[in-house]
């Protein structure tokens, strides 16, 4: 006898949909999380999400409701109601160390949606409960012992210690997974040593001029000599609000000094003259290679416990669903970790080709294959050339190839240029690591 069939580590967007999903289908399950509140998002997420169009080997069907949006994921074949509607967003823009600007805009297709990670929280949250399952919140995962029929947990709740049993474990705990670590699921993998904290502020009353889109701000000129960058999304919380995330070095302090120097000194300090802070999140980022077998022995890696920086919040719940199915069919005595694992490799590109872990890295890494004269050249360019198209893959995996390319056929590009972009395009991680290297001694 065990204390639950199965047990959940990490109730984000993974562990949660997994605990909703495996209480639907009758089986006895836990959800463990460190937070106090289940309902809320303290993770750092901007809220972008891809949707109608093919994105990790799965299709999402966007149906506004009234209210509501309807998600139906295409391939993996559940549907998921989320409590809000999203905004599409038809412009994206950069921004150099001497503030010269680019920018592309779609006429029909947005780029991505935005919706708000607090609503999807409460709304899986709410549905999880009403399904039966139970939640142990302000509980922190310490250890995990297994034998071939049981699992045993060890928690801490309220400074003490306690252990609960399972025939299955979940470990949907992030992208720092402890399962990961202290089960050495994490041996196999590659640590790119890219190890960063990121601060998140969501800011009202901004005084943005440009059209309402993402912007990518770098250029040490923009951050007080800081290294470093930040990204500032549209927030769904209507005109003139804005989640601003940082890309920054340890140690974690350096993100706040970055945001707070940008928002205050820098010379995009007037657009928020008037803006209030509405939130504050972070997570610190760490980049492993993914593992290509997500479980060892009855524990399966859900979601980004697993996955090459991040599997997003859209896919990490498609990981809960696909997790809860499979590990139904594992109780009921069939393979379901091998099901998983076929499922794990068939839809995260980067699972079964390396190029795509290099591909992901390329839009935040952009500003680092070229100089700053180089950017403002490129960028003074497509000021005369505006990049209007009807739609774009936007993607990460493949934004960063759409603007070489557009770069590429302008005729004012020189050859070098076009030939340095070529080799961004077709470049896996080491490759990208020696352009970047290389544009920074010049
Ligand atoms: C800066 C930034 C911006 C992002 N923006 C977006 C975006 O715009 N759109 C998007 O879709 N995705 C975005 N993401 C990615 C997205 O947030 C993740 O891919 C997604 O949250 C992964 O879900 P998950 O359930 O696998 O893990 P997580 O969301 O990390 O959830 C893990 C859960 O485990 C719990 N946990 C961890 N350790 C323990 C422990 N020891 N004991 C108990 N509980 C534990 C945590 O409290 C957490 O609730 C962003 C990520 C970052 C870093």
């Amino acid at each position: 006898m065990t204390d639950y069939e199965v047990i959940v580590i990490g109730c984000g967007p993974a562990g949660m949909m997994a605990c909703g999903e495996l209480a639907r289908r009758g089986i006895k399950v836990l959800g463990i999380d460190k937070k106090p509140r289940l309902d809320v998002n303290i993770r750092t997420a901007s809220g972008y999400c891809f949707l109608d169009q093919p994105f990790n080997g799965e299709w999402i069907r966007r149906t506004p409701k009234d209210d509501k949006t309807v998600l139906e994921y295409t391939d993996t074949g559940f549907t998921v109601v989320y409590n809000g509607t999203m905004e599409g967003i038809h412009h994206s823009h950069m921004f150099s160390d001497t503030g010269k600007h680019w920018q592309a805009s779609t006429r029909k297709k947005p780029f991505y949606h935005i919706f708000n990670p607090h609503q999807c929280h409460k709304d899986r949250f709410e549905w999880a409960q009403k399904m039966g399952a139970s939640f142990m919140p302000g509980t922190v995962f310490m250890n995990v012992t297994q034998s071939e029929s049981r699992v045993e947990v060890k928690v801490r709740q309220n400074g003490k210690d306690r252990y609960l049993t399972c025939k299955k474990l979940i470990a949907a705990d992030g992208l720092v997974s402890k399962v990961a670590k202290v089960t050495g699921a994490n041996k196999a993998r590659t640590n790119f040593g890219m190890k960063g904290p990121t601060i998140e502020y969501e800011l009202s009353g901004v005084e943005c001029p440009y059209d309402r889109g993402d912007m990518f701000f770098f250029g040490s000129g923009n951050f007080g000599g800081r290294a470093g960058g930040i990204i500032m999304v549209p927030s769904c919380h209507g005109e003139g609000v804005y989640r601003m995330e940082t890309m920054s070095v340890l140690p974690a302090s350096t993100a706040t000094d970055l945001i707070e120097f940008f928002t205050k000194k820098s010379p995009f300090a007037h657009w928020f003259k008037h803006a209030e802070i509405i939130e504050v999140s972070g997570v610190v980022i760490e980049f492993l290679s993914p593992m290509i077998v997500p479980y060892l022995g009855n524990i399966l890696f859900a979601g980004d416990s697993a996955a090459f920086g991040e599997c997003l919040y859209q896919c990490a719940v498609m990981c809960g669903y696909k997790a809860a199915e499979c590990v139904q069919k594992e109780l009921e005595g069939k393979k379901g970790y091998d099901e998983y694992t076929q499922w794990w490799g068939d839809h995260f590109e980067w699972v079964r080709n390396p190029k795509r872990m290099a591909d992901y890295t390329k839009r935040v890494l952009f500003p680092r294959f070229f100089t700053v004269k180089e950017l403002d050249f490129l960028f003074d360019l497509s000021e005369k050339n505006p990049i209007v198209v009807d739609e774009a893959d936007a993607s990460p995996y493949d934004f960063t190839k759409m603007v070489m390319e557009q770069f590429m056929a302008m005729p004012e590009v020189p050859e070098e240029l076009k030939q340095r972009m070529q080799f961004i395009i077709d470049a896996d991680m080491a490759q990208v690591a020696q352009v970047v290297g290389k544009v920074q001694k010049a």
